[in-house]
């Protein structure tokens, strides 16, 4: 077996993962497309007689299919996994393939708390960067009753309307660290004073003009309008 010991990867998870992506693409998963799509090598027969012990899967003829609790850890490690992609790419700024193996050993590390949050984060996203379904977690479900978390750019708040930074998306280093000298980082509260002919904000009394490029760069979660 040339699994990689030094890896975090979690073999059972693996496999949990190729049926959904089977399933996701309307077949039904058996022994050959699992082993076809086999993931770090983490599928093979035994592994799979494990997880039909364990009660996650079920063997019906030469399918294999997933029983309720089966489903359940699937669509949570679907879910870390594509929330770690967006992680990646949209705050990070990963755009280069790295990010998928990356993406790939963070997903057995995340915590349910930590995915939320990173999913609050991110403004409670419905795809991953390759365009394929999150399944929504506790946070999306009480975050859509509350519009007070949507995470937009600030470029979309009008005069007059404020939000807490919660992160910059912006692969260029030097300007993040730029936008912290003048104080523009996350956590942040800053209050639009206008969007027009110039971007100015303010940043407590502080009062700063800012490139439009960059004002598309800065994820706030918006705070309502505020009078002053
Ligand atoms: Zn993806
Ligand atoms: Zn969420």
């Amino acid at each position: 077996m040339n699994r990689d010991k030094l890896s975090c990867h979690d073999p059972e998870e693996e496999v949990l993962e190729m049926i959904w992506l089977i399933e996701e693409e309307g077949l039904e998963p058996t022994l050959e497309q699992i082993m076809a799509k086999n993931i770090h090598d983490a599928a093979d027969m035994k592994m799979l007689e494990r997880l039909v012990r364990g009660g996650f899967l079920r063997r019906d003829g030469e399918h294999f299919r997933f029983t309720e609790s089966g489903r359940e850890r699937g669509e949570i490690v679907i879910r870390r996994h594509r929330l770690a992609e967006r992680l990646l790419v949209d705050v990070l700024s990963i755009r280069d393939m790295s990010f998928e193996t990356t993406a790939c050993r963070f997903e057995h590390v995340l915590t349910p708390e930590v995915t939320d949050h990173i999913c609050t984060l991110l403004g409670h996203p419905r795809t991953c960067p390759h365009g394929k379904t999150i399944p929504p977690g506790p946070c999306c479900l009480r975050a859509e009753k509350s519009l007070e978390t949507v995470v937009v750019r600030l470029s979309e708040l009008g005069a007059g309307e404020s939000g807490r930074i919660t992160y910059i998306s912006t692969a260029d280093h030097h300007r993040l660290d730029r936008l912290s000298a003048l104080g523009v980082f996350p956590g942040r509260l800053v209050r639009v004073h206008q969007s027009e002919p110039l971007f100015v904000i303010f940043l407590g009394e502080t009062q700063l003009a800012l490139e439009k490029e960059i004002v598309g760069e800065i994820f706030v979660i918006r705070n309502g309008r505020t009078d002053r």
